[in-house]
């Protein structure tokens, strides 16, 4: 039996079938080993885009998979938390396992060197193959030998020329670091449409053209089943983390006109900035069409786009391709109503919190009966008024309390908050996203 403390500088000729996925050879050395017909599980350590997206192949190779995320979530650096459990939750339903807030300890193999097990704080999980994602460090020896200088990120420190500290020396891709535009600060940031974009700016630096790389957003994207995921500049989390007066809107919706037979749901989130009206983040998830809506955020927000400006784009519009009004566009709407103050919400995880703490506060659910008894929230402090007769029904509510509203949606959800405050309540909210978007547990009737 053998046991690796250290899971970055795990000997991968101790133990076989541990890879770190970060060479073509594990590639196919991996296909061999599932080839062999001896792997029925395998663990990924790491729950982020790498981590992900090989979870997937493996499923379809008739591989049992459990993913280790040592953090409180998957894709930590692009989702929030209630974003980041709607996407584990397709994972689960696909079949994988995944264990969050999980470190892993270590590894163990027989006589032969074969590996038996991944262990983790919570237990140890039985494995044939196990592969390592857990980030990636840029190489810099070279760069170090020739007395180059370093960022504190640990990249090769370059210029907006991509310039080294050694003028004759450029640097580019996975080894140098980068300006966030978003924070104006230096970032690490290995990702492949950058690389491609440094080697054309120091050709022609080279050739004697100036031109600078300006910098980057963070903009990323992956596939897992038939969920993809994309996200861009700062989480809610980072921009809280940076000081930003933080304004979020969630919006679920189809990705073209509702009508549409190929129409597929994506939830968007967006973060901005209170005092600016600045989009400063977005995360899209969801089967339907996330890229385009992603690369339009991109080409905004590098202009420094508001969420004003963004609710009056000329985009696109015939029903295969988009909702008469973007989703983008709904979504830059609802943040302006929220910075403006005419629309109040609570983030799933800030309802979910006041329920944890036993809070008293009323959810009140305006949806239909017939929608109610086919998905509903299961907790003792939720009320359903139908929003159709709300204004003949709200004295039922107590005037004094918190009123957290939802619907599928909650497009009705902000209606019935209209009427409540015309009513002369003054503490109504809705849920941002609606039931939809609820990420914790709700009681579905087939
Ligand atoms: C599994 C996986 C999936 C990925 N998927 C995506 C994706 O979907 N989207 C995305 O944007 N990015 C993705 N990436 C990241 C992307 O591959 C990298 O950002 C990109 O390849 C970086 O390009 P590069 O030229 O800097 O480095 P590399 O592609 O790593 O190329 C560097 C080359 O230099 C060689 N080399 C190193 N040292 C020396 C030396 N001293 N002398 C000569 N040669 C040397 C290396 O052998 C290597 O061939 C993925 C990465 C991995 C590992």
């Amino acid at each position: 039996m053998v046991i690796c403390p250290n899971i970055l500088n795990v000997s991968t000729r101790k133990l076989k079938n541990i890879f770190k996925l970060n060479h073509p050879y594990d590639a196919n050395n991996i296909k061999i080993a599932i080839e062999s017909g001896k792997v029925k599980n395998a663990v990924i350590v790491g729950g982020g885009l790498i981590g992900l997206e090989v979870a997937e192949a493996l499923v379809k190779s008739e591989i049992k998979v459990t993913i280790v995320e040592m953090l409180d979530r998957l894709l930590p650096k692009m989702l929030d938390r209630e974003m980041s459990i709607l996407l584990m939750r397709n994972m689960e339903a696909n079949g994988i396992d995944v264990s969050v807030c999980n470190k892993v300890l270590g590894f163990e193999g027989d006589d032969q060197g074969n590996l038996q097990a991944v262990v983790t704080e919570k237990g140890t999980i039985d494995a044939q193959l196990a592969l390592i994602a857990v980030g990636v460090k840029p190489n810099t020896k070279l760069a170090e030998d020739a007395g180059l200088e370093i960022s504190e990120n640990g990249a090769i420190k370059v210029n907006e020329y991509l310039q080294t500290s050694n003028p004759d020396i450029y640097a580019g891709g996975d080894c140098i670091d980068n300006v966030n535009l978003v924070l104006n600060r230096r970032v690490y940031l290995p990702l492949g449409d950058l690389a491609n974009i440094h080697g054309r700016v120091i050709a022609n630096n080279i050739a004697g053209k100036r031109e600078k790389f300006p910098g980057v957003l963070g903009t990323s994207i992956c596939k897992v089943f038939d969920f993809n995921a994309g996200a861009i500049g700062l989480t809610e989390e980072m921009a809280r983390e940076n000081d930003y007066e933080v304004v979020t809107a969630v919006v679920p919706g189809p990705d073209k006109a509702h009508f549409y037979p190929t129409a597929k749901g994506i939830f968007i989130k967006l973060v901005g900035d209170k005092k600016t009206g600045k989009i400063l983040g977005a995360q899209i998830i969801g089967p339907g069409d996330v890229a385009k809506r992603i690369n339009m955020l991109s080409v905004g927000m590098f202009h420094g786009i508001t969420a004003q400006t963004l609710a009056k784009m000329d985009l696109a519009y015939a029903p295969p391709f988009a909702p008469a009004m973007d989703n983008l566009i709904t979504a830059a709407n609802v943040l302006q109503n929220k910075i403006d103050g005419i629309a109040k919400s609570l983030t799933a995880m800030e309802v979910k919190e006041r329920l944890d703490k036993k809070m008293d506060f009323i959810l009140l659910d305006v949806r239909s009966p017939k929608e109610v008894e086919s998905i509903s929230l299961p907790y003792e402090n939720v009320v359903n008024i139908p929003l159709g007769v709300l204004r003949d029904r709200y004295h039922e509510l107590p005037m004094g309390k918190e009123i957290v509203i939802f619907c599928k949606v909650s497009l009705r959800g902000y209606e019935a908050q209209k009427i409540l405050e015309e009513k002369g309540f003054t503490n109504v909210k809705f849920m941002d996203g609606g039931i939809i978007s609820w990420p914790f547990q709700c009681i579905v009737n087939n």
